[in-house]
């Protein structure tokens, strides 16, 4: 008997690593709660983590085998089922979150074990460290081949039983439907409608309300929790893109060119660990950054005074979703407007994500910071020309900051730039700007510049 520990896997198609397990045998699937794993996510990502650990249970009843469910630590766990099995070999997907690593690495330690390389398209340790930049890394990664995405297994799932259930959290928020099934459902309805204009539609604030599941595919909880393999996702996309032609397949390019960066972030990861706690770049210089815990409330509340940055993070907290061009918005203000430090926005995103997922959130807020692999030695996302050219409806934002529904657009997005008199006469209950545009980006400019060495 085998046995086969879920992580960040939690479906039965296209997991590399329980496939091997049944193609040596009989295999039982464990998933393991532990709370110190659950614990470094927020309440909304648990939950819905939970209910996909209730549907992967299902799944195992519906093919005639159970889930065993059992409480963390994992090492223990495994090694108290190997011994009431008799099982000889754990076999699980391997994960590079530093603190899985420890985890793993202990149950390499006390059981017999097999890692399977499966959370992306390309086995990071296969990549060479150095690529600093995306388009770089992506040359190296394109060279590599993309396995296919496997069936569920049809044998070898152990005859067993579980009578434990899956414990409940409740969200502050409604959550997507979870699991395999549900996850598929979703990038099926994108395929057949989204994919093939994805390029032109995936900055469009207006297409994000009206259309916010075809605009983008909203794949990212199900990617980052394993609802989905990642190997059947780009599949999909690659079959769009060969049935496509022209300017279509151009379209289609883009999403598959956006799954490449999730590659990217777990190559970093993978290669520097500390990705997720230090400056990914060495400075010559500190960056000076500031101690603004009012800013950083106001940031969290979305109360800045800066409309795309607030509609940003009221999605967040309203959907425990964020559009990608309001993250960078959002990111760059506080990290650059504000000068707080990335780590204090990341760890917020952790807790408020439903797709938290450690390789793009860090990466991420990581890249916008400057303290990343971005090739432009200071990025400063300007809040009111970003809303000019994605949003200049003001679709979005009204959406999110009801208290400026009626407002005119354009001064919508002159907002900052107002006296406060008008400010006041035209959206009474909407914030006034926290910082001043103008002296937020110099001073982002000059904090930036001398932790370079540049003055
Ligand atoms: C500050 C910051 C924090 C972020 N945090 C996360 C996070 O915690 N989890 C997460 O999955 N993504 C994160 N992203 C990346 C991106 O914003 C989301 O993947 C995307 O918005 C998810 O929506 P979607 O599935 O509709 O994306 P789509 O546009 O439909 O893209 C499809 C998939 O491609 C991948 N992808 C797209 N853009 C990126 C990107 N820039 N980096 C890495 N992968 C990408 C994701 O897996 C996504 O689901 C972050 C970006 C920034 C700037």
């Amino acid at each position: 008997m085998n046995v086969f520990w879920h992580q960040r896997d939690l479906r039965l198609p296209d997991n590399r690593g329980l496939t091997v397990a049944t193609n040596d045998g009989p295999t039982v699937g464990v998933y393991v709660v532990d709370s110190n794993v659950l614990g470094s996510v927020g309440k909304r990502q648990r939950a819905f983590l939970l209910a996909g650990v209730r549907a992967l249970k299902q799944a195992y009843r519906d093919r005639g085998s159970d889930l065993l469910v059992r409480s963390g630590p994992a090492v223990d766990a495994l090694a108290d089922i190997c011994a009431d099995l008799d099982a000889e070999t754990v076999y699980y997907n391997t994960h590079y979150r530093p603190s899985r690593r420890n985890r793993q690495r202990r149950v390499d330690t006390r059981l017999d074990t097999e890692r399977v390389s499966d959370l992306t398209l390309v086995d990071p340790a296969r990549l060479d460290p150095g690529h600093e930049t995306h388009s770089q890394f992506k040359r190296a990664w394109t060279d590599l081949p993309i396995l296919p995405a496997l069936d569920a297994p049809d044998d070898n799932l152990a005859d067993v039983t579980d009578a434990t259930t899956v414990p409940d959290v409740e969200a502050d928020i409604d959550l997507p439907e979870a699991g395999y099934e549900a996850a598929r459902a979703r990038l099926d309805s994108f395929v057949a409608d989204g994919i093939e204009s994805y390029s032109a539609t995936r900055d469009d604030m207006t297409a994000a309300v009206e259309r916010p599941a075809n605009s983008v595919s909203r794949m990212s909880p199900y990617l980052a929790t394993g609802m989905i393999g990642i190997r059947e996702t780009y599949g999909a996309a690659t079959s769009a893109h060969d049935a496509a032609d022209g300017r279509t397949r151009k379209q289609v390019d883009k999403y598959r060119d956006e799954l490449s960066w999730r590659e990217y972030n777990y190559y970093l990861l993978y290669h520097e660990p500390t990705l997720l706690t230090d400056n990914y770049v060495d400075f010559p210089n500190d960056i000076a950054w500031r101690e603004d815990d009012d800013g950083f409330e106001a940031w969290k509340r979305g109360e800045t005074g800066y409309p795309l940055v607030d509609a940003g993070m009221r999605q967040l907290a309203r959907e425990g979703y964020m559009h990608n061009r309001t993250r960078q918005v959002t990111a760059s203000f506080l990290t650059k407007h504000l000068l707080v430090d990335w780590r204090k926005g990341a760890r917020w995103f952790t807790k408020q994500l439903l797709d938290h997922d450690p390789a793009s959130n860090y990466g991420g807020w990581q890249w916008v910071a400057s303290t990343g692999t971005d090739s432009v030695d200071v990025r400063i996302f300007d809040p009111v020309s970003q809303m000019a050219k994605y949003d200049d409806d003001a679709v979005y934002v009204t959406e999110y900051v009801p208290e400026l529904a009626g407002v005119d657009p354009e001064t919508i997005i002159e907002w900052p730039n107002l006296s406060r008199g008008e400010r006041e006469s035209l959206a009474p209950d909407y914030a006034h700007p926290i910082v001043d545009r103008n002296e937020g980006y110099e001073r982002a400019q000059r904090v930036f510049e001398t932790a370079l060495g540049k003055r």
